[in-house]
């Protein structure tokens, strides 16, 4: 993955993000406070206009500069998490110009680590990270066992699937969703649906995109 590949992952996920605008804000709506479309497209749109000035950087400065842009423009709970999960990347990146797919998988992990620990929050807790802990889990996994990219995209496509439904039985603990207390129950988690889009969107601009 080069810079050229983060840009269009960037593209794919805000096209997806807007393509599922409806459900996203009426999940947060249902649970929140209704802003998380707005948060989530406000960071697209920023990443996007950065564009020009990410194409000559390398990977880890090219995450570094989307994290401090997200920091200064998303708000709600999700920006500085959002924010934190880019920098970390970044930082986990340093020195690589192309890193490969392991590389890639362990800054992933590193940076659902910083979301972690910025949100103290854990698995279970019906936020984002129900989708993104699994999800960096088993893509250290596929890509140390030297699994190729369509099986590794296909078993990570699943896994955030399954685990975004799966926060519809979730009482939330943090977030503000935590305020509901069992009225949250058979509602998804809107960061764990828009989380699960993202994915999709990478995972399929790097598979059907790149066959197309
Ligand atoms: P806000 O809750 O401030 O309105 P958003 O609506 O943009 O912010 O984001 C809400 C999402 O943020 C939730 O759906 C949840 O996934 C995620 N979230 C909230 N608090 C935490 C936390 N402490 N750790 C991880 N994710 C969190
Ligand atoms: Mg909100």
């Amino acid at each position: 993955m080069n810079t050229q590949d983060i840009i269009a992952a960037v593209e794919a996920v805000q096209a997806a993000i807007l393509a599922n605008e409806q459900q996203i804000e009426s999940l947060d709506r249902a649970i929140g406070d209704g802003d998380h479309f707005i948060n989530v497209r406000r960071g697209c749109e920023a990443i996007a206009a950065l564009k020009p000035e990410l194409a000559p950087l390398p990977p880890s400065q090219a995450f570094n500069r989307i994290g401090m842009k997200l920091l200064s423009t998303i708000g709600g709970a999700s920006g500085p998490l959002i924010a934190s999960f880019f920098l970390s990347m970044g930082k986990e990146l340093e020195g690589l110009t192309e890193p490969d797919a392991k590389s890639f998988a362990q800054a992933l992990a590193a940076g659902v680590e910083a979301i972690k620990s910025r949100g103290k929050a854990d698995l279970g807790e019906k936020t984002m990270l129900d989708v993104l802990i699994p999800a960096a889990r088993l893509l250290v996994r596929l890509a140390d066992e030297g699994s190729d990219l369509d099986t590794l995209c296909s078993r990570l496509k699943h896994e955030a699937e399954l685990n975004m439904l799966a926060t519809r039985d979730m009482i939330a603990t943090k977030g503000r969703a935590h305020f509901l207390g069992e009225r949250a129950l058979g509602h998804i988690d809107p960061g764990a649906k828009t989380s699960q889009v993202a994915l999709f969107a990478v995972c399929d601009m790097l598979t059907i995109g790149a066959a197309s």
